[in-house]
């Protein structure tokens, strides 16, 4: 067994060379909270404990770790080809991964651009949003609508989108032309499990920002169907309706950021079948490959497609963007395994029987000393505390939790969950009871 003291100098802090992302890199150091091997639903920590995955890694991995369809396609793969440049030249399974990935999305969308996480491909539909009323002739659309408190990832124009302050004060002069709708947390709908009655009307917002900006003027608006980071807000009934009517009206593309809803996590393919709205474009990462390999992609509808390649000369680049990595052969096998286990085990499906009974188990932590609001759909929750009540916050909640044998995600006072959907009952009665007891400080 590999242990932190195994690995040179880390304890001190001038000794580690690695600078963590999204973490407080001073506290890690001085109490590492590190994983060694993964099997299933669970890690082992490097102190040789189990500890359940409630977050799925991080959003990432639905059909629990170690599996070895995918580990055995990814060797072979880079054995039969390991590398294809990604410009001019291309390879079987890239189109056999878009057409698998086509065929999830809704009919609607069947053009699927590859890129490498979630942030690539946030940004990769921004700029396709911008060649394509470019194409149209229509080239003043170049600001984008998003919302308060929105995660749509780390590159600068995700980073402009988001809706988080901590993420973006620092970046302030080097935000793009993004306006913020309100966030759709309200009082009112706390611990509702499920679409929210109230606050559908939010996505008048965008009415307002095109009465305020002129409709000329934006490109897309992009929204999390179910904000996922910040804790799991989940669309007020007839909300997502509302943004695709007004997109519709004033010529917006509508595109639904889907890192974390996508590939089953809504108990659906997507939350845009979930929810019943067809963005014109979708982003997706994560569980692309159930979080082998990195891999993300846009899913752009037919009319974008046509629209931007039939604005080109023949012969000519039709969009002017791409990453050395896109549809990486590697990544592409891990993909088509990945996918081949969701439908062989019918794991969506297999997430959608087993919802009811996760947001249940969460809901009982409603009458817990400190709990403030808890939220669900499909196998996403959220639980948010109040560090004064409790005398510790989401931070150190989610410490407490991975010294007994929990990982889950904080952000904030708000605990995720998005366990795996291969979890068994058992499995979420012994993350409850965990959380359970954390809180009442056992
Ligand atoms: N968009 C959403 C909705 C996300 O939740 C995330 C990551 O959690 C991203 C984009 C960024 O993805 P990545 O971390 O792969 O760049």
């Amino acid at each position: 067994m590999t242990t932190s003291n195994d690995i040179p100098q880390l304890a001190s802090i001038r000794g580690a060379k690695q600078w963590l992302p999204f973490t407080p890199n001073r506290d890690f150091l001085s109490e590492p909270k590190m994983f060694t091997s993964a099997q299933g639903c669970y890690y082992k920590s490097d102190d040789g404990r189990t500890i359940f995955d409630a977050s799925s890694g991080l959003f990432t991995s639905p059909a629990g770790h170690g599996r070895t369809e995918i580990a055995e396609s990814v060797y072979a793969q880079i054995l039969e080809l390991d590398f294809t440049p990604s410009f001019l030249r291309a390879h079987p399974k890239s189109f056999q991964a878009a057409a698998r990935v086509a065929e999830l999305l809704p009919n609607d969308i069947d053009k699927v651009f590859f890129v490498n996480s979630g942030s690539e491909a946030v940004d990769t539909a921004m700029k396709i949003s911008a060649a394509y009323h470019r194409a149209r002739r229509d080239a003043s659309r170049t600001m984008f609508v998003s919302r308060e408190r929105s995660y749509h990832g780390v590159n600068i124009g995700g980073t402009s989108l988001s809706g988080m302050i901590n993420n973006r004060r620092t970046f302030h002069g080097m935000m793009l032309p993004v306006v913020h709708m309100r966030h759709t947390w309200l009082p009112e709908n706390r611990f509702t499990l499920g679409q929210p009655a109230k606050g559908g009307e939010l996505a008048d917002d965008l009415q307002r920002m095109v009465d305020l900006y002129g409709a000329e003027n934006i490109a897309a608006c992009i929204v999390e169907p179910i904000a996922g980071s910040i804790g799991v807000y989940v669309p007020p009934t007839g909300y997502l309706e509302k943004l695709r009517e007004i997109c519709t009206t004033h010529g917006i593309l509508l595109i639904f950021d889907e890192v974390i809803c996508g590939f089953g996590r809504t108990g659906q393919n997507f939350a845009a079948q979930s929810f019943n709205v067809t963005p014109d474009i979708i982003t997706m990462a994560k569980a692309i490959t159930n979080g082998c390999v990195p891999m993300g992609a846009v899913g752009v509808s037919e009319h974008v497609y046509q629209t931007i390649l039939d604005a080109a000369p023949e012969e000519t680049i039709e969009f002017f963007h791409g990453y050395t990595w896109s549809s990486h052969p590697v990544a592409c096998a891990a993909s088509l395994a990945a996918l081949d286990i969701y439908k062989n085990e019918g794991l969506f499906e297999q997430a959608r029987n087993l919802s009811p009974y996760f947001l249940k188990r969460i809901s009982e932590l409603a009458s817990m000393t400190g709990v403030t609001d808890i939220r669900g759909f499909g196998m996403l929750g959220a639980i948010d505390i109040d560090p004064h009540l409790l005398g510790f916050n989401g931070y150190e909640w989610q410490k407490r939790l991975f010294d007994r044998g929990i990982h889950l995600k904080t952000t904030g006072n708000s605990a995720i969950l998005a366990p795996p959907f291969i979890a068994t009952q058992d499995d979420l009665d012994y993350a409850i009871e965990g959380l359970k007891e954390t809180l009442i400080g056992n």
